[in-house]
């Protein structure tokens, strides 16, 4: 079995359901008492979150790579970078590191891939929705087409992330406008959603919407085990 490698602490509510799965992930793929040989480096939030917002992204680059350094002295055989928006400085942190990239939104592409969608919707953070780091990688290499909530509904989806998921606070209020966010989407012509936020499937899941769901974090803890058992 490979060693798993995991960027987390963006936020640490996430990184808990990224251990989880790929535990349940590895136990039920090798039986027993098997579970995920993992290296984790997690980050305090409050400083990459400040620098996030401040527009400062390369030294959130730097805090990120030497982290990514980190855990591959540590052993790791590949990397997760355990939040979409992180990705946006995932070329600096693949720089600074000789082991390979488990890049969130191609395991989130192959996935759609595997089930025809072509449109979809995203929700992310305000990042994740606006900027080409996470939509363009779709659309130019896996020809998805990405719709987006507009301003309004984008702020609603982006300040929920930041001032209450990444706190572990789960409202039926934030999920209802979500879920209307969801069905405007699909009334737009989204074959499914993209949840792009590792933290959105503690708030929507599945079993609250007929729209088909694509979790990230869930599609990205399932790949990365694909890849330490292979
Ligand atoms: N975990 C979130 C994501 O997947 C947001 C927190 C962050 O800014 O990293 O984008």
């Amino acid at each position: 079995m490979r060693t798993i490698g995991m960027l987390g602490g963006m936020s640490w509510e996430s990184t808990a359901s990224y251990y989880k799965a790929i535990n349940e992930g590895i136990r039920d793929g090798l039986g027993g008492l098997h579970s995920a040989k993992i290296c984790m480096y997690s980050v305090d939030f409050d400083q990459i979150e400040k620098l996030q917002h401040q527009g400062n992204w390369q030294a959130a680059a730097e805090i990120l790579s030497q982290a990514a350094c980190s855990v591959a002295a540590g052993g790791a055989d590949f990397l997760l970078i355990c939040t979409n928006t992180m990705h946006r400085v995932a070329p600096e942190i693949e720089r600074a590191i000789s082991i390979p990239l488990l890049h969130i939104a191609d395991a989130t592409a192959a996935k759609l891939q595997e089930n025809n969608v072509k449109r979809v919707g995203l929700l992310g953070t305000r990042f994740t929705m606006e900027e080409d780091f996470y939509k363009g990688r779709l659309t130019d290499i896996y020809d998805i087409d990405v719709l987006v909530p507009g301003n309004d509904d984008m702020d609603i989806i982006h300040n929920v992330i930041y001032s209450e998921l990444c706190l572990g606070k789960i409202s039926d209020g934030s999920r209802l406008k979500y879920l209307a966010i969801i069905d405007s989407l699909y009334e737009r012509g989204a074959e499914a959603i993209i949840l792009g936020c590792t933290e959105i499937a503690l708030l929507v899941q599945q079993k609250h919407t007929t729209v088909p769901l694509y979790d990230t974090t869930e599609i990205h803890a399932s790949s990365a085990v694909q890849r330490a058992l292979q």
